[in-house]
C-alpha cells in the first residue's frame, strides 16, 4: 500500500537518507527509531510529499506522491506534529480539531457540513476532548494539547498516521494514554501507523515492527525482540545496556549502564 523503493534523499546537496526501501500494509503499526541525526524526521517528510525524493520513489496504491495532489492526500494521511504549532494557541479546541475537515471542503462552502460535524462529534469522543470542546488550546495540559492534535489528524478520515514523536514532551502517564490511543485507533479502525520515537521501551511495548536507522541507512528491521537486542543497541547507540522482558507484556525492556559500573557488566 506504502511502499519506499530505493529512496535516497537530503538537503541542499547532502544526501541525509540512502536507499531506504520498505512496504507498509493497511493495519501496520510501525515505529522508526535511531539516535539524534539519524534521519528520522527526514524520512517522515519523505513519507509525507514535504521533501521529495532524489532517487527511487514513495507510491501509495502504486501512484506516486507527487502525483497525488495534497488535498487528496490529506484525506489519505495525516501527520500529528510534536507539538502544536502556536500561531494556533488561542483556537478554542473544537475550531481546531473542525480545521481537519479542511481536505473536505467544497469549492466556495464557507460553513462546515453536517457530515464534517458528525465526524468531528466522533472524533472527539475517540479522543475524549468532548470536555475540552470550548477550552483554549493554550489552556490544555500537555495530554490534551497532544489528544486535541491527533483528534485534528483523524477529522482528515486518514488511512494513515504519521507520528513525530508525539510523548516526547509528555510525563509517563500522558505517554501511556496518548500510544494506548494510537494503538486503539490501530486495532479498531485498521488505521495504519507510523510512528517516530525516542525513547525505545516505549517503541517496543507498541511498535509490531521496528525500523532502525543508523546514518541515514536501515541498520535494522524486524519485530522489536529482533531489533532490540542488547548487541544492536550497543552498536547504533554506543551505550552500554542491559535487555531485559517486561514481565507482563514480554517485550524487550531495555536498561541503561551508567559509566562507572562498566566494569559490572562486562564482567
Ligand atoms: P532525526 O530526526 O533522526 O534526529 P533528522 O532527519 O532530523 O534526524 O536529521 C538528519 C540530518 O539531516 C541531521 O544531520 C540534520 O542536521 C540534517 N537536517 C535536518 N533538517 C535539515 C534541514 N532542513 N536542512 C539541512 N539539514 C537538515
Amino acid at each position: 500500500m506504502l511502499k519506499l523503493e530505493k529512496v535516497t534523499t537530503g538537503y541542499d546537496a547532502k544526501a541525509i537518507l540512502n536507499d531506504i526501501s520498505f512496504t507498509l500494509e493497511k493495519g501496520d503499526f510501525l515505529g522508526v527509531i535511531g539516535p539524534n541525526g539519524s534521519g528520522k524526521t527526514t524520512l517522515l517528510r519523505v513519507m509525507s510529499k514535504i521533501l521529495p525524493p532524489w532517487k527511487g520513489k514513495v507510491t501509495l496504491e502504486g501512484r506516486r506522491l507527487d502525483e497525488i495532489k495534497y488535498m487528496e492526500l490529506a484525506k489519505r494521511m495525516a501527520v500529528v506534529p510534536q507539538r502544536m504549532p502556536e500561531p494556533f494557541f488561542s483556537y478554542s479546541v473544537r475550531d481546531f480539531i473542525l480545521l481537519g475537515r479542511t481536505p473536505y471542503l467544497r469549492r466556495f462552502q464557507l460553513l462546515e457540513s453536517e457530515e464534517d460535524l458528525r465526524v468531528v462529534q466522533e472524533v472527539m469522543e475517540e479522543t475524549d476532548t468532548l470536555g475540552l470542546e470550548e477550552r483554549n488550546l493554550e489552556d490544555l495540559s500537555g495530554g490534551e494539547r497532544q489528544r486535541t492534535i491527533i483528534a485534528q489528524a483523524l477529522a482528515q478520515e486518514p488511512e494513515i498516521l504519521l507520528l513525530d514523536e508525539p510523548t516526547s514532551h509528555l510525563d509517563i502517564g500522558h505517554q501511556v494514554e496518548i500510544l494506548d490511543l494510537v494503538r486503539k485507533l490501530n486495532r479498531e479502525k485498521k488505521v495504519m501507523v507510523i510512528m517516530l520515537l525516542h525513547d525505545l521501551n516505549l517503541a517496543s511495548e507498541y511498535c509490531d515492527r521496528l525500523i532502525l536507522l543508523k546514518e541515514g541507512s536501515i541498520f535494522k528491521t524486524g519485530t522489536p525482540e529482533e531489533v532490540l537486542t542488547y548487541e544492536i543497541i550497543e552498536e547504533v547507540y554506543n551505550a552500554l545496556v542491559i535487555v531485559h522482558k517486561n514481565p507482563l507484556s514480554s517485550k524487550p525492556h531495555i536498561l541503561l549502564v551508567p559509566k562507572e559500573l562498566r566494569h559490572e557488566k562486562l564482567s
